[in-house]
């Protein structure tokens, strides 16, 4: 039985991913700080006799005794929004060492113990885009210093050193740029807008738009996301590639809000809040590397997404 290691296996997509690797009859390592992930969401997962769970900080090496034949690089704080306590803007340090030192030690990890190593990047590499769609060879748009920066260049930098990895080692890595993901098991508190503005509509409060809310963004369905990933760590296609995953469907945020009010049957009105700095003003993936190399598109449209969705923030808010 072959052996796969998540770091960020706690996190919302992490679990998701651990979660369908059991059911693929990988024994799984699952590797978190805990610092924006939970155990709750590793709750129907520990007793399975192939998990393991391990309170570890990637910025330390993980120690002598750790095999794996895969590493999948998700250990980082990931939401933008000051309000929420699980925030990069509130986790700036953890943020940076966690894509520079941590992804540094999940490396020499993997050509140790000759692993094949998935980073998990991020479309904040393309920062404010002046182009849309964004293909992977766009070098993006980033203020190298603001708020968002810590994870902006984070990831950039987790980026260059996998990379190196490649190039200096001859490493099978290949680098993933998600974009926004959403369904169960998103943390109520996380600040996103798709968490946010559900738990407002089904609390009868009013739904938050920042900006004007033309801005807009791409959302992909957890198990659609969490499919690709496990189609590209597993593919040798991939190996010194980058690739974007998301869905293309792009909304603006207040048709979003829209959207939401009316899968929730919500009567909350929408209030326009102050647009947080650098907030891109637009975001769609172009996913024709991931279709040609690895054959993945979404399957889950937004509205079959957001029902399921629902139902989950239902169950716990
Ligand atoms: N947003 C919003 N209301 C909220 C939370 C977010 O209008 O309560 C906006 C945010 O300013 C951004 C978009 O929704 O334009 C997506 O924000 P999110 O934090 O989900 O992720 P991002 O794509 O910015 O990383």
């Amino acid at each position: 039985m072959q052996t796969v290691l998540v770091a960020g296996g706690a996190g919302f997509i992490g679990s998701h991913l651990c979660k369908k690797l059991l059911t693929q009859e990988y024994k799984v390592i699952c590797v978190d700080n805990l610092v924006t992930g939970s155990k709750d969401n590793l709750k129907n997962l520990r007793e399975d006799k192939n998990f393991t769970f391990l309170e570890k900080d990637i910025i330390y090496p993980l120690g002598q005794d750790i095999n794996a034949d895969y590493i999948f690089h998700l250990a980082s704080p990931a939401s933008p929004n000051k309000k929420s306590p699980r925030s990069y803007i509130n986790h700036p340090l953890e943020t940076l060492l966690a894509n520079s030192l941590g992804t540094y030690n999940l490396l020499e990890l993997a050509k140790k113990t000759s692993a094949k190593f998935l980073y998990v990047s991020s479309s904040e590499v393309y920062g404010d885009p002046a182009v849309s769609p964004q293909k992977e060879d766009y070098f993006g748009n980033v203020n190298p210093n603001g708020v968002r920066s810590v994870y902006d260049e984070g990831k950039r930098f987790g980026e260059a050193i996998t990379m190196n990895y490649v190039r200096e080692y001859g490493l099978n890595a290949r680098i993933i740029r998600i974009f926004n993901t959403y369904g169960p098991m998103m943390q109520p508190d996380d600040g996103r807008v798709v968490s946010n503005f559900i738990t407002q509509a089904i609390s009868k409060q009013p739904l938050t738009v920042y900006g004007n809310g033309q801005q807009t963004r791409s959302f992909c369905f957890v198990d659609d996301m969490v499919d690709g990933l496990i189609l590209a760590m597993f593919s040798d296609k991939t190996k010194g590639e980058v690739l974007n995953l998301g869905n293309p469907d792009e909304r603006k945020i207040l048709e979003f809000a829209s959207l939401i009010k009316k899968l929730t049957g919500s009567s909350s009105e929408i209030v326009f809040e102050d647009l947080p700095t650098d907030d891109p003003k637009e975001r769609k993936p172009d996913i024709a590397k991931a279709e040609e190399l690895i054959g993945w598109q979404p399957k889950v449209s937004i509205e079959q997404g957001l029902e399921k969705t629902v139902q989950y923030f239902k169950s716990v808010v």
